[in-house]
């Protein structure tokens, strides 16, 4: 006995949808509950990888059709073939997982030439049938029997320029027929067989292009896109419904809704819908749309039990639905349903909102917005302020603003985009094929279809910017051109869209930060509340501090001194500190850094107050702070040059002349005593040069070699903290060691400072509280984490380091020669420098964890390389019980949010 293929939709499991798929079982749900589905039933994803790749249906699967086809005819009163009552039905995928548009659906399935009369006769609307008619014979003839589309877009174009009109729907009865017989002849051509006659074998074909069409190019790529795995969606079932049609009148019509505002996340009837019209006129943006609020107007009734409809979506799957449906004759019928795609505005809203509304619980708001997407909040959009013109309007179809070029269609997007030029896709229409497109793409711009046309459903789902509907541009993608009101776009010209307003700008224009929500501010203030990890942020400088601030870092948790010494006042100083050739020379340099060092922290201590802040001794190789020995060898040779020329030139000449020198000759002393210093640098370039420097005289080495560095900035750290306590200021200041591979290394540096703190202490009379750590990020520094934690009081992982030390690889050349090639084949699932190789360093890292609160059970413990933004590597620093994250300010929301979910995903 097989397993059962084939649920009517009164009988599958709305919570199943592994077997029965997202839209198959909210069929199955929506049937029981009451609301007004048209009859169907489901084929299961497991009825689907039976057939695998072979090219028909299983017999088994196709004689339970059989039987619930017999049961649907009884439902509808209508019979499968019949001459004089045909009953039409759709053919449509559904996956687990929702990838809307990626797989293919067929319409108006059962139509022949038998069947077509008994629809004329039944609806007494030739127009109809015949427009039926062609539509399933494009759509069979594309998705079951690979026919390209653009052979019957040709044919169609050719009827429509013989007939004199532009539109589809100025085509008339008359035109549609001989479109379809066109339409058939374009299938014999290409099949060399004729169109499929018999209504079963039409059914059996349809369910296995639909059940292939899992592994079609644009469901791979987008799967790819997504990582969706399949353990979260395993095929995608079928899903067989009676036809309704939405096209036979002025009283039919079909449309989109959202049960809120998906770009805004207001609590408000949203969607469009078109009089006399199938569903993918709506999505395909082959007309604009009107807004449902003109609906209630047009359609009172139909307005108002459209918004219970609403009511009742929102109520029973206590989530945002976004619904499509069909009004037949005055019936309002919902075709299916799906958790709402949103950007990261909306979804942050709605979480907010439905909490206050009762609707879901503060745990699952958090768990249903996805840390990642935060990112999309932090965003700029348009500065506004100015005279600025927009050079077209179209309408606001995913929020956000974007510049890039024009480019005209997805393949030369994808080109460009991945080569790092900033792309705008220009498109008259999107269809599911551009999906690289806007993968690639900063924003898309089309000129038809409204709010919930292709283009503006998908790049909402990507937080992409969109502006649809332009309908002032022409847009030719043959010419690759866009003409509207007094302009010219052609591809390469630089625009900016504003996905907010649907304004479209000439120019790059300028752009302002991202402003923090007050729902996000409350969701975020909820997340710290349940979250295990406290989130910290990687800040070097006051204007950083203050932005981690404001996005709600609980400290700074690497700040790395290094990058204070970069500013143009100070690097000259850095400078004169390396090339000291005497331990006085050295000290005097270090004397004029100390208190621009101290200034540096007294300012971040200020901003930070009372959070605590984590700063890194000195780490980087000194010849970071210098040029390079080419540079020097080319400016030296430059220097001679001019010496030659400008010089001992001018000198000659002069002096043939009898002349003195004028005053704003090149002076011989100064061009000399250049090159002298230039020379000077490049010996110590050349002293300092090292074959692999990240693994050479940095981190503590250079502490325990040249302590006075180390002593300098101990001093101004704790001379800091004993100032602002005089003024005042609460401080809790950590100093961290880096690159630490012994605890002899941080028994030497904590010496100097609890020598240093004593003097400080009893030169400015207070007690100083600072705690001292040590960063891991060598293997020994792991291995030998229980002896460490005998001098550090807390433990940071630099995972940066630490991935290169566990991998042997140098993160630069791994990431531009091979590791693309090792994450294509699935040699590593992910670079390991941005998701945190949990199998390999995660091993390393849990041991240290273990001995180091072997020795001290008190031990803190986070990390501050890249992966502490990462939400995945985040949820792994749960497991192992770090205490705190440390990441980049603008991602410490994402942090937050991310580390609230380990918290609750654990408890679960
Ligand atoms: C690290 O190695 O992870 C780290 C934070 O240090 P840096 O990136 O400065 O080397
Ligand atoms: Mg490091």
């Amino acid at each position: 006995m097989h397993p059962k293929y084939v649920y009517a939709f009164e009988e599958g499991d709305g919570k199943n949808t592994q077997l029965l798929g997202g839209k198959g079982a909210n069929l199955c749900e929506m049937t029981q509950i009451g609301l007004n589905v048209p009859p169907g039933f489901v084929i299961t994803a497991a009825a689907g990888r039976t057939s695998g790749d072979t090219p028909s249906v299983p017999s088994g699967v196709m004689t339970e059709v059989r039987s619930h086809m017999h049961r649907l005819e009884k439902k509808v009163g209508k019979a499968f073939g019949s001459p004089t009552n045909p009953l039409l039905v759709s053919v449509r995928s559904g996956a687990a997982m929702s990838m809307p548009g990626m797989m293919d659906t067929i319409l108006n399935l059962g139509l022949n030439h038998a069947t077509l009369p008994g629809l004329l006769q039944q609806t007494k609307n030739e127009r109809f049938g015949y427009d039926a008619y062609r539509r399933f014979i494009q759509l069979f003839g594309k998705v079951a029997l690979g026919v390209p589309d653009a052979l019957f877009d040709e044919q169609c174009e050719a009827i429509k320029r013989d007939a004199g009109v532009k539109a589809d729907a100025g085509l008339r009865a008359s035109h549609l027929r001989d479109l379809s017989a066109r339409f058939l002849h374009v299938v014999q051509q290409q099949t060399g067989q004729p169109f499929p006659e018999d209504v079963y074998e039409q059914l059996a074909m349809a369910i296995t292009a639909v059940f292939r069409s899992w592994t079609g190019k644009r469901a791979v790529a987008y799967r790819r896109e997504f990582h969706i795995t399949p353990t979260m969606a395993n095929g995608t079932a079928v899903n067989v419904v009676a036809m309704v049609f939405g096209n036979m009148g002025d009283d039919c019509a079909t449309g989109v809704g959202f049960t809120r505002n998906p770009g805004t996340g207001a609590n408000e009837m949203y969607g469009e819908y078109l009089v006399n019209a199938q569903g993918e006129d709506v999505v395909a943006g082959l007309r604009t749309p009107k807004p449902v609020q003109e609906m209630q107007r047009e359609m009172p009734e139909l307005y108002r039990q459209l918004v219970a409809l609403r009511n009742t979506l929102e109520a029973h799957y206590h989530e945002v639905q976004e619904y499509e449906y069909t009004i037949e004759q005055g019936t309002l019928y919902c075709l299916q349903t799906r958790n709402g795609k949103m950007n990261a505005v909306a979804m942050v809203r709605t979480a907010v909102e439905m909490v206050h509304e009762g609707l879901i619980s503060k745990e699952q708001a958090l768990l249903r917005v996805n840390p990642s997407e935060l990112e999309q909040l932090l965003h700029p959009c348009l500065d506004l302020r100015g005279a600025h013109t927009p050079v077209a309007q179209g309408l606001p179809a995913s929020p956000g603003a974007a510049s890039g070029q024009c480019v005209f269609d997805a393949d030369r997007a994808e080109i460009l985009g991945r080569s790092g030029v900033k792309v705008i896709l220009v498109r008259e229409e999107t269809k599911p094929e551009d999906i690289h497109g806007f993968f690639a793409a900063q924003g898309i711009l089309t000129s038809r279809g409204g709010k919930t046309s292709h283009a503006a459903v998908v790049a909402r789902g990507m937080g992409k910017a969109c502006v649809a509907g332009a309908e002032g541009l022409h847009i030719e993608t043959k010419t690759r051109l866009a003409t509207g009101d007094g302009v010219t776009l052609h591809e390469g010209d630089v625009i900016t869209i504003d996905g907010s307003t649907g304004h479209v700008y000439l120019g790059e224009m300028p752009m302002i930060p991202p402003h923090f929500s007050d729902e996000l501010q409350t969701l975020l203030t909820w997340a710290d509340d349940v979250a295990g990890l406290e989130v910290l942020a990687n800040a070097d400088t006051p204007e950083a501090a203050t932005q981690a601030v404001q996005y709600g870092a609980m400290g700074i948790g690497l700040c790395r001194t290094e990058r204070m010494f970069n500013a143009s006042d100070r690097l000259p100083l850095m400078v004169e500190m390396i090339l000291a050739s005497t331990t006085e020379e050295r000290q005097q340099a270090l004397d004029k850094l100390l208190p621009i060092q101290r200034e540096d922290f007294m300012q971040m201590f200020r901003v930070m107050s009372p959070r605590p802040v984590t700063v890194r001794l000195l780490d980087p190789p000194m010849h970071e702070f210098l040029p390079s020995a080419q540079q020097l060898l080319d400016d030296i040779a430059a220097l001679h040059e001019e010496y030659r020329v400008a010089v001992k030139g001018q000198t000659t000449a002069f002096q043939a002349l009898g002349v003195s020198l004028p005053d704003d000759a090149p002076c011989e002393e100064l061009i000399t005593s250049v090159i002298a210093k230039k020379q000077q640098m490049l010996r110590k370039v050349q002293e300092l040069s090292e074959v692999n420097p990240m693994l050479g005289h940095r981190g503590v080495r250079l502490g325990i070699t040249y302590p006075a560095i180390y002593e300098m900035q101990i001093r101004a750290i704790l001379e800091a903290t004993a100032r602002c306590l005089q003024d005042g200021i609460q401080v809790w200041p950590e100093i961290m060691v880096p690159q630490v591979i012994t605890a002899r290394e941080l028994v030497r540096v904590k010496q100097a400072v609890e020598a240093l703190q004593q003097h400080i202490e009893t030169q400015y009379r207070r007690k100083l509280v600072c705690k001292f750590g040590s960063m891991i990020e060598t293997v020994r520094a792991c291995l030998q984490a229980d002896t460490l934690a005998e001098v550090a009081e807390f433990f940071s992982f630099g995972t940066n380091d630490l991935t290169q030390a566990t991998f042997s690889f140098s993160r630069e050349d791994a990431e531009s020669k091979f590791l693309p090639l090792y994450t294509a084949s699935q040699l590593l699932p992910e670079n390991p420098f941005e998701v945190l190789d949990v199998e390999g360093m995660g091993t390393l890292m849990q041991m240290a964890v273990a001995k180091g609160r072997q020795t001290n059970p008190l031990l803190k413990v986070g990390i501050c390389g890249e992966h502490g933004g990462h939400p995945a590597s985040i949820r792994f620093c749960s497991q192992i019980g770090l205490n705190y994250v440390s990441c980049s300010a603008p991602r410490v929301p994402v942090a937050r949010l991310a580390a609230a979910h380990a918290t609750l995903l654990e408890s679960r």
